[in-house]
């Protein structure tokens, strides 16, 4: 595989305003309305059909029948901290929304959604001036770390947040160097990005011989939950599904263990049990068409993404799927190269434009 170098000198990629839109949108799984808000304002209107479902799945979909029908899914939901409890001097205690590293998460500027609007505070936990050396070299906690908002009392806190309400890191969108750039949350806001981009650009030019439906899954975080029920309701014939996926390109991958990736590469294509080997196939030849270049990740077991629900939702569903090359995953700066990103999105308009009426896999 050819790695492409890019000097400090590469031009200014200029980022998609969809994207970061959706970046700026907090959407910690099971609460992803302002992300919902994005996908309605740019795709509703252009899809000849678009819905919300009991989940908080949105569809968007081109073309009212279909055979095929393509499901394209990336999820809209992002890691978060949930308050469980409230202390008698005002200190909120969390949980975890997903999967986080717990030595990431004290002295972050947290945004905390409630039902008047954003509430800021601050992850505290003990200096390390007053730790004991041991204490030093372990990782705090979920018990031993709270937010502080201000508050000088319980009954003063609880004016302003409730228990259940949810929380992000204040950490948002920036670019690097070239097409390099830096986010939270790019884990899966690229993905649904590169589902609605897809569909939008297969509605402004010749349409499809299929039906296309872009979902915009929640709850993956927590379980690929959203995509369960939202492959129930599109009934695809083929899927594919968007998610982030580790480039193994910094100093510490032993890439024995986690193969070779790099940003700038392109697309990953997972195979595997978790991929039907025609639909794989299909997108190999669709990038080699495009000249696109993609790595291939092999993976022997249901994958961490949507495409484990997707693939044994109904009586099974032939899914393929591309990975979006990303360091420092579930971090609060994840990193990726947006040349990346508009590969994924070509492919999959690609992909779409390649299938024949009535075509099976
Ligand atoms: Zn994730």
């Amino acid at each position: 595989m050819i790695m492409k170098t890019k000097s400090a000198q590469s031009p200014q990629t200029k980022p998609p305003a969809f994207l970061e839109e959706l970046l700026q949108a907090r959407s910690p799984s099971g609460y992803e309305d302002e992300a919902r808000d994005v996908v309605r304002k740019r795709v509703g209107e252009i899809a000849d059909h678009f819905i919300i479902d009991n989940l908080g799945n949105c569809h968007a979909s081109l073309g009212t029948t279909g055979s095929p029908t393509l499901m394209l899914a990336g999820h809209i939901d992002e890691l978060g901290l949930i308050i469980k409890h409230v202390s008698d001097k005002g200190f909120l205690y969390f949980d975890a929304i997903g999967g986080h590293d717990r030595s990431m998460i004290s002295g972050r500027r947290v945004d905390i959604l409630t039902k008047n609007g954003t509430v800021r505070g601050v992850t505290g936990k003990r200096a390390i001036h007053l730790m004991t050396p041991e204490e030093r070299k372990r990782v705090p906690e979920f018990h031993q770390m709270w937010i502080d908002i201000g508050a000088s009392s319980r009954d003063e806190a609880l004016d302003k947040v409730r228990i259940g309400d949810a929380a992000v890191y204040d950490h948002g969108f920036e670019m690097l160097q070239g097409s390099m750039a830096i986010s939270r949350a790019f884990d899966d806001k690229s993905g649904a990005y590169a589902v609605n981009e897809a569909l939008l650009r297969l509605a402004k030019s010749k349409k499809p011989n299929c039906k296309v439906v872009a979902v915009s899954t929640s709850q993956e975080e927590i379980g690929t939950r959203g995509a369960i029920s939202s492959a129930h309701l599109a009934n695809p014939d083929v899927a594919l599904v968007v998610d982030v996926s580790h480039a193994t390109d910094h100093p510490d991958a032993d890439h024995r263990k986690f193969g070779r990736f790099t940003l700038g590469g392109g697309p990953i294509l997972t195979r595997g049990p978790n991929v039907h080997p025609a639909v794989f196939q299909r997108l190999m030849d669709c990038a080699s068409k495009e000249k696109i270049e993609v790595q291939i990740e092999a993976d022997p077991r249901p994958t961490g993404t949507d495409a484990r629900a997707i693939q044994v939702a109904r009586d099974g569903i032939p899914t393929g799927l591309i990975g979006i090359p990303l360091r420092y995953m579930h971090t609060p700066s994840e990193v990726i190269d947006l040349d990346d990103l508009e590969a994924v999105v070509r492919l999959m308009v690609a992909f779409a434009r390649s299938l024949k009426r009535g075509e099976k896999f």
